[in-house]
């Protein structure tokens, strides 16, 4: 039995539950993969998180770090273990106007920097859908990419520097290539706890191009005209996924410029359809096809992927400009695997922004898995943190 009165002693008794209620809620992540959640704890500040790390190898207890529990492959799925939520980490330390960077603890939602840092005409430019819930420290540790991936890239190029809490307790400064110790580690390496982010201008100018198209390979001959320097996002929906949303059942691409290149350029109607294309998920959720998957194919291969998902009738939507594509299934769905088949024979990756968590370590080749236990011996080596993710 793990002594939580100790630890409540270290982080304040109103910061640590093992109730029902509270196991229940935490022993998922927006994935659904369920697991076994022995307590919570709810460090209020950075030093806390060493002391629960220590306090956790004293006791031999497994930690699963949380950020907002929005990751979609069981990454935040405890398996016997106390789920560390560091959702109220939630200082923005600075913002530096001139140089364009911010520190933050890892607690901090991004929209909520966002709406900040707007006052000075700056942002955080790496959106993932979930960008009204996510936190910093989860989409450094997931490498989130997101709607605007193919003007502003992923979130690794957005980080300057990570503070790490690893296994041990020591606290880590990340920088350089040293940054790819966390970034899109899922946390087997330790707990990000503060960040310094690299900030971009917000576009002066917004409009957006809707088409729809007869079949997929216009479409991506639209796509190819697209790639142009002022693009900021390329959404695309197959034919099942508009129909889902009430729109014509046709193949689309949804295009945002940060010039006057759409013809859509009134901030409502924009925003209309930008709040559209984020209830696309939940509508399909909703309708039981909650299983999103994420592969990511080079151009090549693009018409043969989109295709395939059409001709199955698999809604699909997804970031097209950088290939990641996202078909929701029902659970059980037997062609998943059958997708990954064809995704790792066409040299894609099979998961091109969610991550690999509990979810997709099948999938994994051995080079991942030995660079992921060389990582584990330096940063975890009891293998206390995120014990049995990613390999
Ligand atoms: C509707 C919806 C849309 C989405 N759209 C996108 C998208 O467009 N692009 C995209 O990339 N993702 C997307 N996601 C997935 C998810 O939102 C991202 O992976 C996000 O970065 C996770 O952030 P989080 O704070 O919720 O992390 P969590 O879900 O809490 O954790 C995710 C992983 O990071 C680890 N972790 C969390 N915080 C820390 C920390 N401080 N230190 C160390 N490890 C930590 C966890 O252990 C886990 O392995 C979407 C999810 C949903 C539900």
């Amino acid at each position: 039995m793990m002594d939580l009165a100790s630890l409540q002693t270290l982080v304040g008794p109103e910061n640590v539950s093992a109730s029902l209620e509270d196991r229940l809620v935490y022993g998922r992540d927006a994935s659904r993969l369920r697991g076994e959640c022995l307590a919570v704890a709810w460090p209020m500040h950075p030093e806390q998180v060493v002391a629960l790390v220590e306090w956790a190898r004293a006791e031999a207890v497994d930690l699963v770090p949380r950020g907002a529990g929005t990751g979609l492959c069981g990454g935040a799925t405890p398996q016997r273990s106390l789920v560390a939520d560091l959702s109220r980490l939630t200082r923005i330390e600075s913002v530096d106007v001139e140089q364009r960077r911010a520190r933050v603890q890892a607690g901090v939602v991004l929209e909520t920097l966002n709406r900040r840092l707007a006052l000075a005409g700056l942002f955080l430019p790496v959106i993932p859908g979930s960008h009204r819930s996510a936190s910093i420290g989860g989409m450094i540790a997931t490498d989130a990419a997101g709607l605007r991936a193919v003007r502003y890239g992923v979130m690794r190029d957005w980080v300057e520097e990570v503070t790490l809490v690893d296994g041990l307790g020591r606290v880590h400064r990340l920088s350089g290539d040293a940054l790819n110790h966390a970034a899109g580690r899922e946390g087997v390496t330790g707990f990000i706890t503060e960040a310094t982010v690299r900030l971009a201008p917000l576009p002066r100018q917004r409009s957006i191009s809707l088409m729809a198209f007869d079949d997929e390979a216009a479409l991506l001959a639209q796509r190819r005209r697209w790639l142009v320097p002022e693009l900021t996002a390329l959404e695309y929906l197959n034919r099942h996924a508009a129909a889902a949303l009430g729109w014509e059942p046709r193949p689309h691409l949804l295009a945002e410029f940060d010039s006057a290149q759409g013809e859509i350029r009134e901030p409502a109607r924009i925003a209309e359809l930008w709040r559209q294309r984020d209830g696309l998920y939940p509508v399909l959720a909703a309708s039981g096809r909650w299983l999103i998957e994420d592969p990511q194919v080079e151009e090549d291969n693009l018409v043969a992927l989109l295709s395939w998902l059409d001709a199955e009738q698999i809604p699909a939507f997804g970031h097209l400009g950088v290939g990641i594509v996202h078909p929701c299934f029902r659970p059980n769905d037997e062609r998943i695997a059958a997708l990954y088949e064809l995704v790792a024979g066409w040299g894609g990756q099979v998961s091109g922004e969610h991550g690999i968590g509990l979810k997709k370590k099948a999938w994994t080749d051995d080079a991942f898995r030995a660079q992921i236990r060389q990582l584990k011996a330096v940063y975890d080596p009891q293998g206390l943190i995120n014990r049995g993710k990613l390999c």
